[in-house]
């Protein structure tokens, strides 16, 4: 496993401002494109159950006036 990253494949560090900055890392690159992929899909398959749970549907979300 990468010792600059641990295998996140994302560093961390703080600037000037004392906030914390993400980062590729430098050894082994940003996060590959599957797994981009497939944590953006694991995220929208929960967004979406939330959805349904709490009855966000886009049919009956119909309270914005
Ligand atoms: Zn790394």
């Amino acid at each position: 496993m990468c010792n600059t990253c641990g295998g996140t494949h994302r560093v961390t560090y703080k600037n000037s401002f004392g906030a914390y900055i993400f980062q590729a890392c430098p050894s082994c690159g940003p996060v590959p494109e599957h797994i981009r992929k497939a944590k953006r899909e694991a995220l929208n398959k929960r967004l979406e159950d939330a959805r349904k749970r709490f009855g966000m549907d886009e049919k009956t979300g119909g309270d914005a006036a």
